[in-house]
């Protein structure tokens, strides 16, 4: 089997082979029946979805010898050409590499001739958002006084960026994602008529990896094809993908819940030497970690995109735990992704937000918190001592407001009347620092950018 047959096999090429897009393809039928063509449409969604594919479909349906029709026949020469890319009057256009507005004038001109074919004259312009300001203007002044029979469709992931003038001028539809269900469902059957198997895991998990976009499930289908043959597994996914096990993810999870940081660590070396980065984990770890939050709290409906198989992993891993257990674990570890993200050390967030959360563990309940928050305050302390010293500005640094508030705190409990105010902090430092030395697991205050780790509202 050749590489992107998917993709070039499943491509729509009428409006009811769109998929899960129903409520822009029924208007679009409607408007052809009724007559009631617009002179500009605007496709917004996300990318892969369908909205180029629902633009060249408009254009068959427009100029189809046996139209306008909302059933382009298929068969007429038109049809055939619009759908090879080879018809005059139908104009594909890239906005992000034809922004300017010598392009845009260039096609002002062009659009004022009628039709070659004596149909309708179509622009299509993708990725509209790209163009620049007076290249819009110049669109603008089109759009204004659009010449007889030209339509112009702009597809754009940003509609944002999209000047209202232009937006107030256009038919707009939004596309959605396509929900995982429904492109499972599409997958399976499509590939079952080319004699390809897939199981239930494969076909969730390149459902997750599209996320939501069907060019892309697809370009992963035609890559699967080539790596594993006619049977793909959810393992050929994963190798593929590079994705963390679910397995994996939920044995680190089962050891921060129930207070095992050490098993929960030697995991994560584990799937270093595996090959997996500790971005792709912590990523993997704040999904896993979210549908635990769903699980444990009952809301259950957001995890349907799962396999049966990954849905019955996480009601094992979240049996007995609270939701407000695994939201705390959930802020932690999610607060490491971002400092990570804002490019703190890795491995280091990683392991500090697995150590810290595994405080919260059920084994010992709530009454490990102080010690926690403790070790908060300790480093936020030294934090603002150093960002003091470096800046000489006490309302400089990163210190946000919950940590500036331990500060506060353990401040006050050990307070001297006379005692000036930084030189009270060093002591409070010290004597925190004596009492932890005597604690045994003291790996959170080793890591002193432990305070990095605790999300905003911690
Ligand atoms: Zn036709």
């Amino acid at each position: 089997m050749s590489y992107l047959v998917f993709a070039r096999k499943w491509r729509p090429q009428t409006f009811s082979d769109v998929i899960a897009q129903e409520h822009v393809t029924k208007t679009l039928c409607n408007a052809i029946d009724s007559e009631r063509i617009g002179h500009a449409y605007l496709f917004t969604g996300p990318r892969g979805v369908g909205k180029t594919t629902t633009a060249r479909i408009l254009a068959k349906a427009l100029n189809c010898e046996n139209g306008p029709t909302p059933d382009p026949c298929m068969e007429c020469e038109a049809c055939k050409r619009i759908a090879a890319g080879g018809y005059l009057d139908v104009l594909e256009i890239d906005g992000a590499s034809n922004r300017g507005i010598d392009e845009i004038r260039d096609l002002r001109e062009k659009a004022r001739y009628a039709a070659a074919e004596g149909g309708y004259k179509i622009y299509i312009i993708d990725e509209v958002h790209m163009l620049t300001r007076e290249a819009f203007n110049a669109l603008l002044k089109i759009l204004e006084e659009p010449p007889d029979k030209v339509i112009f469709i702009f597809a754009t992931t940003e509609p944002r960026k999209v000047p209202a003038t232009i937006l107030s001028r256009c038919q707009r539809f939004d596309f959605r994602r396509i929900p995982s269900s429904v492109m499972g469902a599409y997958i399976k059957d499509e590939a079952g008529k080319e004699g390809i198997t897939i199981d239930p895991d494969a076909l969730s998990l390149v459902c997750r990896a599209s996320g939501g976009s069907m060019r892309d499930a697809l370009s992963i289908m035609d890559q699967l094809v080539s790596f594993a043959g006619k049977v793909i597994a959810g393992e050929s996914v994963s190798k593929l993908l590079g994705l963390v096990e679910a397995d994996l993810l939920a044995e680190i999870s089962d050891a921060v819940l129930h207070s095992r940081g050490a098993v929960a660590l030697d995991l994560v070396e584990d799937a270093l030497v595996r090959g997996y980065s500790i971005e792709e984990l912590i990523d993997a770890l704040v999904g896993f970690l979210r549908n635990l939050l769903l699980a444990a709290s009952g809301a259950e409906k957001g995890i349907t995109d799962l396999s049966d198989s990954e849905i019955v992993l996480i009601q094992q891993t979240v049996a007995g735990v609270s939701d407000v257990h695994v939201l705390n674990i959930l802020r932690l570890v999610g607060g490491a992704a971002n400092q990570i993200r804002a490019g703190a050390s890795p491995r280091i967030s990683l392991e500090a937000a697995l150590i810290t959360a595994s405080k919260f563990g059920i084994a010992f309940g709530f009454e490990n918190l102080p010690s926690v928050v403790e070790s908060v305050a300790v480093t936020a302390v030294k934090t603002e001592e150093r960002v003091e010293s470096e800046s000489k500005s006490p309302t400089a640094g990163m210190v946000p407001d919950n940590g500036a508030k331990s500060v506060t705190e353990v401040s006050s409990v050990a307070e001297q009347p006379s005692a000036v105010a930084a030189v009270k902090k060093n002591e409070v430092v010290e004597e925190i620092d004596k009492s932890e030395k005597e604690k045994e697991n003291s790996y959170v205050r080793k890591v002193s950018g432990l305070f990095d780790m605790i999300p905003e509202n911690g």
